[in-house]
């Protein structure tokens, strides 16, 4: 299963193995023993699906897809043309290896998707959308200006200097990154060196293979400016630490990471093809942004920072290029709706703020700008072109800010809100403003979780039982398993999936050992699957629909943090951590307070282990602490890296202790291990764990996700 490339998880060996397997079946699982029940006349499996048990598309599948073809704006085709406008060379090579000999992309799995002009299983609005993110190859986007398509999730874009090439957005890992100079230098390189390295923003997909093509030595030396947005490194792992894990595992469902590359499986994901699996790094800037406007020469050429924090990331900067009239929108304006809310699980973006900074950019720069290009997708030419897409795209992020709030005014709640929120009909006939990473469906769940949070306000729904309690009453109600099979089958038959959801989730929330729910409910999903237009839903589905037929695939999981990645994370944070990864279940009665001290970077703290819980603050020491470890935070990072224990340190004298030293031990003995497989859905975990244990003081939260 190629598909496992998209190894946007830390824990590489994991998936890694999967991919070994060849199809997403062959993966050897264990599956907890199962009883079937009765079930009448279950649709056949189709032949030539990925999975044994998987379905054909229903009629009515077939007909709401028949539908959004008659429907949507296909007459506009201005996109395509866009997409290939200043091809220079395809990338030949369909594969690009990585160092350590697996495959790190494979454009090859996507080929398919133009054998056709339509599939009955896939929406064709994310076909389109497929189809345009199959470009691969080396782009004029003007003189002077030059982009790589397709190597990866995102693109990397060169721009002319008066000494080399300004490389701007390095991709998510170095492989596809020195394939992508390759290329670049055959044809248009003229063998000059890279001069500047620019990172828009903070998700990985924008820095990650920055080691591929630009050594750190010449970065500190300062022959090489790296130049990204104010409070850059705090943001590109801060955002993933803390619920890290969790997030990981979702991305099993928003990525489809199970899902081989297929007709009725995974087809892209929305913003590119996928995410590669090279080697990822990260080199930290020299040099920061931190006006709202700011201008700065670059290797001679006049660029024009505008700082835009909270949109698309934490921290993102657009930058204007006068002199070409080029406007680098970042990752603020794609060929979609982003997310305001992201499956994996994230802060829910501001998305009044962000409609702002387009507006900003459109008023300081889109009125004059005859090109504007960006971290996903392809440019847009013309400046008419270049007002259309930002005034949609602003009107889009506020629209869906406004009129949700609007209907929540009116009582509307989190919980209804994705059935009665629509973009008005302008926008929806814009192919740009269509949801291929956001959808209007969960970003408007995620504008009302903003403001209002979770709750609905009806009491019912304020302290419910869990799913797993509540649901043998409802079963029990509705007169048992075979009369909820019968009832879901006959819904499944009629089309009504959503109804059909509801009380197969029931039933395999109260008997997670039942098969033929299990079965049903992985049937329903799939339908739903296929009918969706967003990646992250259809993903969603089809993901819950694997793990329901096949169980959660048990391969080793191993340690991958990016070293570069546990180096950039603050003290501070690698403290906050330790207080999630203890189980405080087992600091029952423990009080202790610790001053750490780390001299090379002149920092402090003070920790304090009371009420079963572990704190942390900077800048104070106690006068009385039961400990004082004096560690160098360079040293420190090794054992945070899992390459030397804390207890190695002390022993041999890197770390110095004064007092109980006792208490490190007790520390690491309410540490517990994270796994990444744990159970979404009912029934579908196996029965062994094999969680590696890891030291007490060693991070292991995975690299930053690309977005
Ligand atoms: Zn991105």
């Amino acid at each position: 299963m190629k598909k496992n490339q998209s190894t946007v998880t830390s824990r590489r060996n994991f998936i890694g193995g999967l991919a070994a397997a060849g199809t997403a079946f062959a993966i050897p699982v264990r599956m907890l023993a199962e009883e079937a029940s009765g079930r009448s006349q279950p649709a056949a499996p189709l032949k030539g699906h990925f999975h044994p048990k998987g379905k054909a598309p229903s009629k009515f599948t077939v007909d709401l897809l028949k539908q959004a073809r008659t429907t949507l704006p296909f007459a506009d085709k201005r996109d395509f043309e866009e997409q290939k406008k200043g091809l220079i060379a395809p990338m030949t090579e369909m594969k690009i290896m990585a160092d350590a000999g697996h495959v790190a992309w494979d454009m090859e799995r996507f080929q398919f998707l133009d054998k056709q002009e339509d599939f009955d299983s896939i929406h064709p609005s994310l076909l389109r959308q497929s189809k345009l993110n199959n470009n691969y190859g080396l782009y004029e986007v003007i003189p002077g200006i030059y982009q790589v398509r397709g190597f990866d999730l995102s693109d990397i874009s060169f721009v002319r200097g008066k000494t080399g090439w300004i490389v701007i957005d390095p991709l998510v890992t170095a492989e596809p990154v020195r394939a992508a100079w390759k290329l670049f230098q055959k044809h248009v390189g003229q063998g000059l060196p890279v001069s500047a390295v620019i990172y828009s923003h903070s998700h990985g997909d924008h820095w990650g293979g920055v080691r591929g093509i630009v050594n750190e030595a010449d970065v500190r030396s300062g022959k090489i400016p790296v130049i990204a947005p104010r409070n850059f490194m705090e943001h590109t792992i801060a955002e993933n630490v803390y619920a890290g894990n969790a997030m990981n595992r979702r991305l099993f469902y928003q990525y489809g990471l199970l899902l081989p590359a297929a007709p009725h499986g995974y087809v892209g994901q929305g913003l590119g093809q996928g995410v590669s699996a090279g080697a990822p790094g990260l080199i930290a800037p020299t040099r920061l942004v931190e006006k709202e406007i700011e201008e700065i020469e670059v290797d001679g050429v006049k660029m024009i920072f505008q700082d835009t924090p909270n949109t698309e990331a934490p921290t993102e900067m657009n930058t204007y290029i006068p002199g070409m009239k080029a406007l680098w929108i970042a990752e603020n304006v794609i060929a979609s709706l982003h997310n305001i809310y992201t499956l994996r699980g994230a802060p829910v973006r501001n998305a009044l703020n962000w409609s702002k900074y387009i507006a900003q950019a459109l008023h300081r720069f889109g009125l004059e700008a005859e090109v504007m290009f960006a971290s996903h997708h392809w440019p847009r030419w013309g400046n008419a072109r270049i007002q259309e897409v930002l005034r949609g795209q602003r009107d889009l992020y506020a629209h869906m800010n406004n009129q949700v709030l609007h209907y929540a005014n009116q009582g509307v709640t989190i919980n209804e809100i994705h059935n009665v929120y629509e973009l008005p009909q302008g926008l929806q006939n814009k192919w740009f403003c269509r949801g291929y990473h956001g959808s209007a469906k969960h970003n408007s769940r995620g504008v009302i979780q903003r403001f209002l949070g979770f709750w609905d306000c009806n009491p019912a729904t304020l302290v419910p039982l869990s799913p797993a309690d509540s649901a043998p009453l409802y079963v029990e109600m509705m007169g048992g398993s075979s009369k909820i099979l019968a009832r879901g089958q006959q819904l499944h038959n009629e089309g009504k999936y959503l109804l059909a959801q509801e009380i197969l989730n029931k039933l395999v929330q109260a008997e997670p050992a039942n098969t033929a729910a299990k079965d049903l409910l992985a049937d329903v999903f799939e339908q739903l699957g296929y009918q969706q237009e967003n990646p992250g839903l259809r993903n969603s589905y089809l993901a819950a629909a694997y793990e329901l037929r096949t169980g959660i695939p048990q391969g080793e999981t191993a340690s991958s943090s990016s070293p570069d990645v546990i180096r950039a994370m603050s003290t501070e944070l690698f403290l906050n951590f330790l207080g999630i990864r203890m189980d405080s279940r087992k600091a029952e009665g423990m009080r202790f307070t610790v001053n750490l001290i780390t001299p090379d970077n002149g920092e402090k703290f003070l920790i304090e282990m009371e009420n079963a819980t572990l704190t942390n603050i900077q800048g104070f020491q106690s006068d009385k602490p039961d400990l004082t470890l004096t560690i160098n935070r360079t040293d420190l990072e090794q054992t945070m890296m899992g390459a030397k224990t804390l207890e190695a340190q002390i022993k041999d004298g890197t770390a110095k202790v004064k007092g109980d030293v006792s208490i490190l031990a007790k520390l690491a003995s309410t540490m517990v291990e994270f796994d990444p497989r744990f159970q979404i859905m009912p029934g579908t975990k196996a029965l062994t764990s094999n969680v590696p244990k890891i030291d007490g003081y060693k991070v292991e939260v995975g690299a930053p996700s690309p977005e």
